[in-house]
C-alpha cells in the first residue's frame, strides 16, 4: 500500500477587477429564518386547536390536598378549581 499526497491547490487569488465569490447572503439567511419563524408559530397554533388544556401547575394535575391529621377531609386547588387542568396560554376559551 502506498500513500500518495495530494498537493493541494493554491490559494485562489483574485484579480482586482474579479466579481466577489458567491456567498449566501444575509438577506436570504434572515429570510431563511423569518419562513422558520413563522412554521413554528403556525404549528403552536395548530397545537393549541387539537390539545388546548395543561396539566395545572400548582397542584401538579392532582387538585386534592388531604388534611394532615384528618386524611379524609381535602381542599381543592383553588387556581384550577378541582379540575387539575388548565388552559394553555394562547389557546381559546372553552
Ligand atoms: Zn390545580
Amino acid at each position: 500500500m502506498t500513500i500518495t499526497l495530494q498537493p493541494t491547490s493554491p490559494p485562489a487569488t483574485r484579480s482586482p477587477g474579479a466579481p466577489a465569490p458567491d456567498h449566501p447572503s444575509s438577506t436570504a439567511l434572515v429570510g431563511v429564518l423569518v419562513l422558520a419563524l413563522i412554521a413554528l408559530f403556525v404549528a403552536w397554533r395548530a397545537s393549541l386547536g387539537t390539545h388546548p388544556w395543561t396539566r395545572c401547575p400548582k397542584c401538579k394535575g392532582d387538585p386534592r390536598s388531604y388534611h394532615p391529621v384528618f386524611g379524609r377531609h381535602f381542599a381543592l386547588c383553588p387556581h384550577c378549581n378541582g379540575s387539575g387542568r388548565v388552559l394553555r396560554k394562547g389557546a381559546p376559551p372553552q
